[in-house]
């Protein structure tokens, strides 16, 4: 059995590959390109000639062409392909050179996805800016040379089988983990950094556990990339993070941890700190990951898809930092009226229960409110979702800081105005969209029909491959399954 890791697959495809900007596969080879204009997408079909390959790729997004010729022409990454554009109706046929250094095995797959303001200085390392190994020293006078004098290779060897693959996946997100305290009264810590669990054991994992075990989803890499599966984990390691001192683990969360939720401020703020803290623990450790690539495989600092990576990990911690700050503020001023908080509660139990936070891109009626594409610099604030069985009921708790009006009021405004079927719905979508931090009843998972196993797991992978969205879409299989389904195994109790 495979044991519990919870990888991102952002950092499967800096390991496997070249990082989100140009990450070539054995069979797939994913291409971001960087503009300015809204973000589209398309896919490709590749094949070889003589000259280098063709590419021959249809759009589905609502972008007008003139975007896609201008982009490719000015933007296909010259250093790398050589490229010309030509269009028939809606289809394009991309020629594209390849350029000395890479030979690449041929009849790939090319998924295109475009990103938003390209900034120069997201894909190099300022040569005085920290080194990104931590030393405390300019990265000229650091690492440059090291980064420098070391050849590129592949960091993971595709001649590889897929368990070695894994395991290597899983030992370097293994080490991304460090133990903190995210309590505000750092001053009453304990020495001891608890495996904290986001989702209570004994009153939450405990009621959709059997024989203490539960499911999760977790990706890994393979040869032919990233892939996600259900694995089956200890209820005692499901949600843990080293995130809380074992003081503050008990104390910070006694009135959601021993009370029922009855909607006090006070519970509001806590169950929105708890899903900020493990999230924020999470992107301080993607954030690691990319470093420790940079300090193991020194070339990759110069390598513009790896720089992408650290630079957008650097922004998410970023906006964990400003919202940790927000937190800490209202906690010092005991003031826990801050959150909007929509509650509903279902008459049945699910099966399963999810903590998280996360910005949400767009709202119901498909306005963008969080480009979650752009590299600029702007703060992208989280809302805070909590959902899970009680006994003989379910709560569903959303929310966010008032501080966010400006993102998340009209949002909330239309999720308060739906029904609980249609919420529901919506938020089958949204916590699989979103959320890594999800825990399923063996009995619910175990019931599911390959179909829909399978869209579930796809579903989760559309989230950061795009190109899996129209795949499913096109196969009828984009979420046909449904989270909100009774838990038939309670339904007796
Ligand atoms: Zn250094
Ligand atoms: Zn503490």
């Amino acid at each position: 059995m495979l044991i519990c890791v919870s990888v991102s697959p952002f950092l499967v495809t800096s390991l496997l590959g070249k990082g989100p900007l140009l990450a070539i596969y054995r069979s797939k080879l994913t291409v971001f390109i960087v503009d300015d204009k809204l973000g589209a997408l398309t896919s490709c079909n590749i094949s070889s000639s003589d000259n280098g390959f063709f590419l021959r790729f249809f759009y589905f997004g609502c972008e007008p062409m003139f975007i896609w010729k201008n982009i490719f022409v000015r933007h296909i990454i010259p250093s790398f392909f050589r490229s010309k554009v030509r269009h028939k109706g809606r289809k394009y046929l991309l020629e594209c050179r390849i350029l000395d250094s890479f030979k690449l095995k041929l009849s790939l797959q090319v998924n295109f996805m475009i990103l938003t303001k390209s900034r120069i200085d997201l894909f190099e390392l300022n040569p005085y800016e920290p080194c990104p190994c931590d030393s405390g020293a300019k990265f000229k006078f650091c690492c440059y040379k090291k980064a420098k004098a070391s050849k590129p290779k592949r960091i993971i060897d595709l001649s590889y089988s897929d368990g070695r693959i894994h395991n290597f996946v899983k030992q370097f997100w293994e080490k991304t983990d460090f133990h903190t305290c995210f309590a505000f009264n750092k001053e009453e810590c304990d020495d001891l950094i608890k495996s904290a669990h986001s989702i209570q054991n004994n009153r939450i994992l405990n009621r959709i556990s059997k024989d203490g075990h539960l499911y999760t989803i977790s990706s890994t890499g393979t040869k032919e990339g990233p892939v996600s599966y259900l694995n089956k984990i200890s209820r005692n390691k499901a949600s843990t993070f080293f995130g809380f001192c074992n003081i503050h683990d008990t104390e910070l969360f006694r009135p959601i941890e021993k009370k029922e939720y009855i909607g006090e401020s006070i519970q509001n703020f806590l169950f929105a700190f708890r899903a900020h803290a493990i999230e924020h623990h999470k992107k301080l450790r993607k954030l690691n990951s990319q470093k420790n690539i940079f300090i193991e495989f020194p070339f990759t600092m110069l390598e513009k898809e790896h720089i992408y990576v650290y630079r957008v990990a650097q922004l998410d911690v970023r906006d964990c930092s400003v919202d940790y700050e927000v937190f800490k503020k209202d906690y010092s001023n005991a003031n826990f009226d801050n959150f909007r908080t929509l509650y509903r509660k279902l008459d049945f139990e699910v099966s399963f229960a999810a903590c998280s936070s996360f910005a949400v891109e767009y709202d119901l009626e498909g306005n963008i409110m969080n480009d979650i594409y752009s590299v600029g610099y702007e703060h992208m604030p989280s809302i805070y979702v909590n959902v899970y069985p009680t006994s003989g009921g379910t709560n569903i708790l959303l929310s966010y800081h008032l501080n966010n009006d400006g993102t998340y009021k009209n949002y909330f405004d239309q999720l308060e105005k739906l029904k609980n079927e249609d919420l529901l719905k919506y938020l089958n979508f949204l916590l699989i969209q979103y959320t890594e931090n999800i825990f399923f009843d063996p009995f619910f998972i175990e019931n599911l029909s390959e179909k829909q196993k399978n869209s579930l797991l796809k579903s989760f992978d559309s989230s950061i491959y795009p190109i899996e969205k129209a795949i499913l879409i096109s196969k009828g299989s984009y979420y046909k399954f449904n989270l909100f389904e009774k838990n038939m195994d309670k339904s007796d109790s």
